[in-house]
């Protein structure tokens, strides 16, 4: 198990006063903060063997490809997927689920065909499939949660018919903090032939995943949310969707002979990765990785479980306290009273507190719940315990103003 108070000197941000007082971020689930070690990776590779990737037969550019696909093989080990082929860097999470919804519906959907997601998804996970609902008239069903908040699978299994095309799920909700049973909701996908995208946005910067043992068709996540930088993402696939999807962008890189009457298209992972693709930010990426392996998903893991586990302990001493949802990670959602989530957010600010507030873009879950939105407090491998105290006494002070 690691230190955390030694693993936060290696992030420069948190040394910062936020109106005079010790930053307390606790608003990881929208970004994390950045390892010195990732921040000196794109310094670096700006400084040392910038040139665009995959063009030049000059030696930075040969330098700097082979930096850019030794990270993808990073990501390729980090989600044990079969072949780096199946590694599509993209912007992030919101991206590669556009790509999916643009590339997979136009090659395989058709009007009437039906797309399953559930009501916690975020809202990267629902309008890239309204806008294929209003270009090609697809039908999309939604997976009911149980009165806990929880996703209900009996209710899922039903809504499977003979027009069913593509489960659409997230691991982890951002706003519940719970753990959706992604096995068994694949496992119930691939009983009625029907693929599986599993949105790892909440997942993959705090649990093991294995894209192979759970059998995804598609695995995508963001690295701005693991220590990595933002503009760049993943997107993996099962080869045998990946190869048969239309392009998604068109342009450079993504080609192999381009002709006026017709173009072809490049192999694996080029035919989706049109443009200069954001290298450096991958480069850093795979900084990221190494980072978390070499702390240990595992440590990682257990730490801001026994935090999540610490700060529901905490919290219960709160007057008219509500947790939101069943949160089994490394995210907590709560409700003082009738405190605004807003007003309890911008007092605790004050504080030196950054948590985040409102709907967290899942409007239909908010709207669901019957609620104005929550106060989201998210952990992550630097967070402390001690940390956990200043957010709950600040809590109870706000708490006391509204009394
Ligand atoms: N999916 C989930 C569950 C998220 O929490 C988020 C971001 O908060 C996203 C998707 C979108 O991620 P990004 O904005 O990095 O594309």
């Amino acid at each position: 198990m690691f230190n955390p108070n030694d693993i936060r000197e290696q992030f420069p941000i948190l040394d910062s006063k936020v109106y005079g007082r010790p930053l307390i971020y606790l608003d990881n689930a929208a970004t994390t903060q950045k390892p010195r070690c990732v921040i000196d990776a794109i310094s670096e590779a700006y400084c040392t063997i910038n040139a665009n990737v995959h063009r030049g037969v000059h030696h930075l550019s040969q330098v700097a490809t082979e930096r850019f696909e030794e990270a993808r093989r990073t990501v390729r080990r980090f989600i044990n997927a079969p072949d780096s082929r199946q590694i599509i860097f993209t912007r992030g999470t919101t991206e590669s689920i556009n790509l999916i919804a643009s590339s997979f519906g136009d090659t395989f959907l058709k009007e009437g065909d039906q797309v399953i997601i559930s009501t916690m998804e975020h809202h990267s996970n629902i309008v890239p499939w309204q806008l294929l609902r209003e270009r090609i008239g697809i039908e999309i069903k939604i997976i009911p949660l149980k009165a806990d908040a929880t996703l209900d699978v009996e209710a899922y299994k039903e809504l499977f018919t003979e027009r069913t095309r593509l489960v659409s799920l997230t691991h982890v909700s951002n706003v519940l903090g719970c753990t959706n049973p992604v096995k068994e909701c694949i496992d119930i996908a691939h009983s009625h032939g029907v693929p599986i995208l599993i949105d790892g946005a909440q997942s993959t910067p705090h649990i093991k995943v294995d894209v192979q043992a759970l059998d995804a068709d598609f695995f995508v996540f963001s690295g701005h949310k693991m220590y990595g930088p933002t503009g760049i993402g993943v997107l993996y696939g099962k080869e045998q969707w990946l190869e048969q999807m239309q392009p998604y962008h068109g342009g450079g890189e993504m080609i192999q002979t381009v002709k006026f009457e017709k173009t072809t298209f490049n192999e694996l992972p080029y035919k989706f990765e049109a443009g200069t693709p954001d290298y450096i930010g991958a480069i850093a990426l795979g900084k990221a990785i190494e980072f978390i392996e070499h702390v240990g998903i595992e440590n990682i893991a257990a730490h801001e479980h026994s935090l999540t586990q610490y700060a529901l302990e905490r919290l219960s001493e709160v007057d008219n306290m509500r947790i939101i949802g069943c949160p089994d990670g490394s995210a907590v959602s709560l409700l003082v009273g009738d405190i605004h989530p807003a007003d309890l957010g911008t007092l605790l600010d004050r504080l030196g507190i950054a948590i985040r507030t409102g709907h967290h873009c899942a409007q239909p879950l908010i709207d669901h719940l019957g609620i104005p939105g929550t106060v989201r407090a998210s952990f992550a491998l630097y967070n402390t315990k001690d940390e956990v105290d200043i957010l709950v006494e600040g809590i109870k002070r706000v708490a006391r103003m509204f009394a």
